[in-house]
C-alpha cells in the first residue's frame, strides 16, 4: 500500500495496536469483521480490533453533522470518546443530501431553540473553516418576491432577522436585488439580502470534523448499530446488532431519523421521528444559470420553498420538496415532484435548463414537533437526546456541539481542557484546484497525480488513493470525499476504475465492493 499524509493522523492519534498497513486504515475508521455485512465494506487484512475494555465517559450515537459536531468539541477536553455509527462510513444518513447552506438568521423566531443555536452556528463557521479547510463561502442569501403581496411575508422575515441579530440583512428593492443577483428575472418586485448566509460541503464538513475528532483521541466504529443498552453499575453498556459492546458513562442519541428508536432502545422518552422528503434536481458547473447567491422564494406557512443554490463546488442545485412520507429509507425521486422543482425554479431563474440536469436525488428531514430537541432524558440516566435535528441542522451543527457539551458538564461531566488539542487537519491538495506546476511537483513525488480517474471533476489517482487509506471504502465514501462520480458523467467513466483502485488498495473481492456498505453490492463477476 501507498503511504498517505494520513500516516500522520495517526501517528499523532497513536491509539491502536495494528499493524503495518492496517495503520493507515484505522488511523479514521475502527472496523470490525465478525460477519458478512462488515465483510462487504471493509479491508480483510485489517486486523481485527477489539473494543478497548477500558469504558468511554461518552459514547455518541449516530455520526451525521450533529455527531461529529459533539465529538469534535468533546475532543477538547480530557475525557474518553467514541462515536457509534451503523453505516459504513460516516455522514451516509441525512447529512449527507440536504441543500448545503449555512442559514441567514432570518428564517425562524428566535423563541425556538433551533433558531438561537442557527444563529451561533452560523458564527462558528469562519473559525472551522480556517481550521478544518473544508468547502465553505459565505456568498450571501437573497429572498426574492415575485408579486408584491409575497412583500409582506419577506418583511416579516426582514424584522425577524433584525430581531434575531441576523449580520447586515437588508430589505432590497427591486434594482438592488437584481444588482445584487442578476440571474434573478425581471419580474421580482423586491426582497431581501442576508450577506451572512453562505453555502458548504456537508459530508467534506462531517468528514473534517471526524478527522479532527480522531486525531484528538476520540475513536469512531463503523457498522456499529445500536441494538440493545442497559444502565449498570453508573455505566451504559450498548451494544451492537453483531455481538459488540462498548461501555460508557453518558450515551448522546444523534441518531437522526432514528433517534426514536435509540431513545426506546435506550429506555428514554417515547416519540416519533417522521421522515420529510425533499427532491433535487442537480445542474452542471458549465449551467450558464449559476447565481452568486442562494435564492430562496418568498416563504409559505409550510415551508421555506424551491431553492436555486449555487453549490460551493461550482454546480448548482434546484430544491428542494416537502413531502411527508411513511418510509424512513425512501430516497425514491419522481418525475412529477421533479417537474415542480424546476417548474418553481425557472420562475426565479428563467435561465435554468433542463439540458444542465445530472441527477437527480433527495433526502429525508428527521422531523419532530417544531424544533429541535436537545435535552438530557427526563426518564432514563445519564441521555442526552439530539432528536428532531431538522433545517437549520447544519448550520446549527457547531452550536449543538457546544451545546451538548455544556448539558453534559450540568449532568456532572468533569470537561478539564486538553494542553495539547490541536485544532488544525492537514492541508488536502486537489488536482483541480491547484496550479499546473504545482500538480507537475506532485507528479514528480507521486505518479499518482499524474493519473486522471475522474474526468469530469480532475480527481487524480492519488486523491482517490488517499480517499481509500484514510477509510471511505464504498463507491459513496470515495464520492463524498474525492467528487469522483459527481460531476457530469456521474461515475459513467470512473466507477470501474474506482472499484479497481479499491480493490488494488484494499485487498477486497469484487463480492466485497459495495456502493454504499451492507447489501449495496456493485458486481455480478469479476471485472
Ligand atoms: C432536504 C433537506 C435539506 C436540508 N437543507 C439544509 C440546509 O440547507 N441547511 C441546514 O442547516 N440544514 C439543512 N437540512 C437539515 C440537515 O441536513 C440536518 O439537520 C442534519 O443533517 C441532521 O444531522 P444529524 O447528524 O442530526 O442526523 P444524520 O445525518 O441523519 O445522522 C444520524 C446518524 O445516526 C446513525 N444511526 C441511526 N440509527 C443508529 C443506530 N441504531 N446505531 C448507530 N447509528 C445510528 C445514522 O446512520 C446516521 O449516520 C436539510 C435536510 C434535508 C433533508
Amino acid at each position: 500500500m501507498r503511504k498517505s499524509c494520513i500516516h500522520a493522523a495517526y501517528v499523532q492519534t497513536g491509539k491502536s495496536g495494528l499493524a503495518g498497513a492496517s495503520m493507515l486504515h484505522a488511523a479514521l475508521f475502527t472496523h470490525e469483521q465478525n460477519t458478512g455485512y462488515t465483510m462487504a465494506m471493509n479491508t480483510p487484512n485489517v486486523q481485527k480490533q477489539p473494543i478497548n475494555d477500558e469504558p468511554y465517559d461518552v459514547a455518541i450515537i449516530g455520526c451525521g453533522v450533529s455527531g461529529a459536531n459533539i465529538a469534535r468539541r468533546l475532543a477538547m477536553y480530557r475525557i474518553r470518546v467514541a462515536i457509534l455509527e451503523k453505516a459504513a462510513d460516516v455522514s451516509f444518513g441525512t447529512s449527507k443530501a440536504n441543500s448545503g447552506i449555512v442559514h441567514g438568521g432570518f428564517h425562524h423566531n428566535k423563541k425556538y431553540l433551533k433558531a438561537r443555536l442557527e444563529l451561533r452556528g452560523n458564527l462558528m463557521f469562519d473559525q472551522l473553516r480556517r481550521e478544518l479547510d473544508f468547502p465553505f463561502k459565505r456568498c450571501g442569501i437573497v429572498v426574492a418576491a415575485m408579486h408584491e403581496d409575497e412583500m409582506k411575508s419577506v418583511e416579516q422575515l426582514y424584522t425577524q432577522g433584525v430581531d434575531n441579530g441576523a449580520r447586515d440583512i437588508e430589505l432590497c428593492s427591486r434594482e438592488r436585488l437584481l444588482e445584487l443577483e442578476p440571474k434573478l428575472t425581471n419580474d421580482v418586485v423586491g426582497g431581501l439580502y442576508a450577506p451572512g448566509g453562505g453555502i458548504v460541503e456537508p459530508y467534506r464538513f462531517v468528514f473534517a470534523l471526524l478527522e479532527s475528532a480522531v486525531k484528538n483521541g476520540v475513536q469512531l466504529y463503523t457498522t456499529y448499530k445500536v441494538a440493545a443498552a442497559r444502565y449498570e453499575a453508573a455505566f451504559w453498556r450498548i451494544s451492537a446488532d453483531d455481538g459488540r459492546e462498548v461501555r460508557a458513562r453518558y450515551a448522546i442519541n444523534a441518531a437522526g431519523l432514528f433517534a426514536d428508536e435509540v431513545s426506546r432502545i435506550f429506555g428514554g422518552e417515547e416519540f416519533s421521528i417522521k421522515a420529510r422528503k425533499g427532491e433535487y434536481f442537480l445542474m452542471d458547473k458549465l449551467s450558464k444559470a449559476r447565481p452568486e447567491r442562494v435564492i430562496f422564494p418568498a416563504p409559505t406557512p409550510v415551508s421555506k420553498g424551491i431553492l436555486v443554490i449555487p453549490t460551493v463546488e461550482g454546480t448548482v442545485l434546484v430544491g428542494p420538496t416537502a413531502d411527508d412520507t411513511e418510509s424512513k429509507t425512501d430516497y425514491a425521486t419522481s418525475t412529477e415532484r421533479l417537474e415542480q422543482v424546476l417548474d418553481s425554479g425557472k420562475k426565479m431563474v428563467p435561465s435554468l435548463s433542463r439540458n444542465d440536469v445530472i441527477t437527480n436525488f433527495a433526502g429525508l428531514r428527521p422531523f419532530l414537533e417544531n424544533d429541535f430537541y436537545i435535552e438530557p432524558s427526563k426518564k432514563t440516566p445519564a441521555l442526552v437526546q439530539v432528536a428532531g435535528i431538522q433545517s437549520p441542522g447544519l448550520t446549527a451543527s457547531p452550536a449543538i456541539g457546544e451545546y451538548v457539551k455544556d448539558l453534559l458538564k450540568g449532568m456532572g461531566l468533569d470537561l478539564t481542557e486538553k494542553s495539547d488539542f490541536d485544532p488544525l487537519i492537514g492541508e488536502r491538495k486537489r488536482a483541480r484546484e491547484i496550479s499546473p506546476f504545482e500538480l507537475d511537483a506532485l507528479i514528480a513525488k507521486d505518479p499518482a497525480w499524474g493519473t486522471i480517474v475522474c474526468r469530469c471533476e480532475k480527481v487524480s489517482e492519488a486523491e482517490i488513493i488517499e480517499a481509500i487509506h484514510i477509510g471511505h471504502t464504498t463507491l459513496d465514501g470515495v464520492k463524498y470525499f474525492t467528487r469522483a462520480q459527481m460531476g457530469r458523467c456521474q461515475g459513467g467513466f470512473c466507477a470501474y476504475k474506482i472499484i479497481k483502485i479499491i480493490m488494488r488498495e484494499t485487498g477486497l473481492s469484487w463480492h466485497d465492493i459495495t456502493k454504499h456498505g451492507g447489501e449495496s453490492r456493485l458486481l455480478e463477476a469479476e471485472l
